[in-house]
């Protein structure tokens, strides 16, 4: 019988600033993942006139988790439509609610390795948001959505790390530091996949 390999699958998440997307590039280019961040997905499905659009505007401008049945599905089609199957998952799951989605439809069929987190005080975020605000275009870097965009972190996205910290899931790396001296240490980290 044929056997199939299941796709790998690293999930990226810390604070809103933190060097997700940074970060996950430089991945792409040294290790041969793909990455797909949720709040791109999620931008992109907004921008494209979908029938969640309006929500998703609204969602994302008050810093609140768009229901995981639109994301989890952008995501899964993403996962589908790629010949790679090696991927970032950056930004998901931002909460319970994502997360057993996440469990019942899509863990099953992939191999999960680890949670990157990337931790960073939040008065260093919030300058880097500010700073990307000022040509990111995005209507959630601003210092209101900035700090709505805290609490939900605090409140919410908080409980998925310790459900997979309990599981010894997550590998956390401090990235308040310089660009090059937080990749070193995740290149080290995807070394020794
Ligand atoms: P996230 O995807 O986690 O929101 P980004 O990768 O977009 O974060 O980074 C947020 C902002 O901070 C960007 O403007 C980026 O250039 C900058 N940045 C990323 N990593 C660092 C770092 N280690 N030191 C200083 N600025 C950084
Ligand atoms: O990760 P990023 O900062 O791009 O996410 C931007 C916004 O997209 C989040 O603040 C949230 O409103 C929305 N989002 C979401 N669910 C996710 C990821 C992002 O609702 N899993
Ligand atoms: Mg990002």
């Amino acid at each position: 019988m044929e056997s199939v390999q299941k796709p790998t699958v690293i999930f990226v998440l810390g604070g809103p600033g933190s060097g997700k997307g940074t970060n996950c590039a430089r991945i792409v280019e040294d290790f041969g993942f793909v990455h797909l961040s949720a709040g791109d997905l999620l931008r992109e499905e907004q921008a494209s006139g979908s029938q969640h659009g309006e929500m998703i505007k609204s969602m994302i401008k008050e810093g609140k988790i768009v229901p995981s049945e639109v994301t989890v599905t952008l995501l899964e089609n993403a996962m589908e439509r790629s010949a790679t199957k090696k991927f970032l998952i950056d930004g998901f799951p931002r909460n319970e609610e994502n997360n057993q989605s996440w469990e019942r439809q899509v863990a099953p069929k992939v191999n999960f390795e680890f949670v990157l987190v990337l931790d960073c005080p939040e008065q260093v975020l919030e300058e880097r948001l500010l700073k990307r605000g000022q040509d990111s275009g995005r209507a959630d870097d601003n210092l209101e959505s900035i700090r709505k965009r805290f609490r939900t972190f605090q409140e919410q996205t908080q409980l998925v790390l310790d459900h997979y910290g309990k599981q010894g899931k997550v590998r956390t790396i401090d990235s308040n530091r310089e660009p090059a001296a937080v990749y070193a240490d995740i290149q080290q980290l995807f070394g020794s996949l």
